[in-house]
């Protein structure tokens, strides 16, 4: 039997993209179906991010006039990584795989046969890799570069120049609804569930229509998310950062013990005004990190729902 194969697709007010890249999707789920390489009833669904523009009509109505269309909106934007998690729980139990992309035709859809292929070989999830970062500034290109090192040393297992577009099977999807945690980023946790797995590259063009979501802001929060949620390894550097200064503080009441005794006391102020701004700051950010941490497990403890879908397509069919 051939598997049902449904693309998710995020959505948060794109109102200008969407119906240009609705029909792509579209097509690549035509061609695939006639290569023969997945079932007839394989389908769109689009996640509505609490858009505040025609988003939500347009995705109606798309379902509408096409039954290849499908979609979900939550009840407020919930970002990015929700929304993706959203579209990928309720896709779980309607198909055998599923292949999540960005909604603004940056990410080449032609990847998704060589995807398919490698679901074929058996793999059940398939990383879409970037190839090149040619469109992105050199700002975005070498931080973002530097960043999946930093995740990689601190123990964070994530796929370089990998961002959402995948293919996750609904079997390694019931694996991802077991992890429970509200912080969610899902590059990290992905290569967390396991099973074969493996890498299909393309390239990354600019965006068709409409503006990036992610301002500096919010890809810095993204950034710190993944490091916090993935690692403890920082509050380990700090332990460590501790000890040194402590240890090296238990030489200089030595060396002022001595200096004391031998009756050579200065009047010290600036090297004491230096050690306690110094250590000073040090400590605050010590604490920043672990409160960091500590409001991680606040979060965690309340155990809020990370979406609430407020209406489907498929209600206004059963009207
Ligand atoms: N997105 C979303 N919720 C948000 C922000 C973005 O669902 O709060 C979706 C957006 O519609 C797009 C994808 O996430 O399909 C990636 O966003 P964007 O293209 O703005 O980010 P970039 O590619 O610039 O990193
Ligand atoms: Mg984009």
């Amino acid at each position: 039997m051939l598997p049902k194969l449904i693309i998710v697709v995020p959505c948060y007010n794109e109102q200008e993209v969407l119906p240009i890249t609705a029909p792509l999707f579209r097509e690549k789920i035509m061609s695939l179906i006639e290569k023969g390489k997945i079932s007839a009833d394989s389908c769109v669904m689009f996640v509505n991010d609490g858009s505040s523009d025609e988003t939500w009509n347009i995705i109606s109505s798309l379902s509408q006039a096409d039954s290849v269309y499908c979609g979900i909106s939550l009840s407020r934007n919930r970002g990015h990584q929700n929304a993706l998690l959203a579209g990928l729980m309720e896709a779980k139990s309607k198909c055998d795989i599923t292949i999540s992309i960005d909604c603004d035709g940056q990410d080449d859809i032609d990847a998704m046969d060589e995807m398919v292929d490698e679901y074929l070989n058996g793999c059940e999830i398939v990383y879409g890799v970037r190839s090149k970062r040619d469109t992105d500034t050199f700002f975005k290109r070498t931080t973002a570069q530097g960043y999946y090192k930093l995740l990689n040393k601190l123990g964070g297992e994530v796929v370089y120049n990998h961002a959402d577009y995948r293919l996750i099977s609904s079997r390694a999807l019931y694996e991802l609804e077991k992890f429970e945690e509200v912080n969610i980023f899902l590059r990290g946790m992905i290569p967390m569930i396991g099973f074969k797995s493996t890498c299909v590259s393309y390239e990354r063009h600019e965006r068709i229509a409409g503006k990036s979501h992610y301002p500096l802001t919010k890809m810095l929060a993204l950034a710190f998310n993944g490091i916090t949620s993935l690692s403890i390894k920082p509050i380990r550097i700090i332990t460590g950062i501790g000890v040194i200064f402590a240890f090296l503080s238990l030489l200089l009441i030595v060396y002022v013990l001595i200096s004391y005794f031998c009756g050579r006391v200065v009047p010290g102020w600036s090297s004491n005004l230096i050690s306690v701004s110094l250590i000073g700051g040090i400590q605050l950010i010590s604490l920043g990190v672990i409160g960091e941490y500590v409001g991680k497990i606040y979060l965690e403890t309340k155990q809020r729902p990370k979406y609430i879908i407020e209406k489907r397509t498929s209600d206004n069919e059963s009207e």
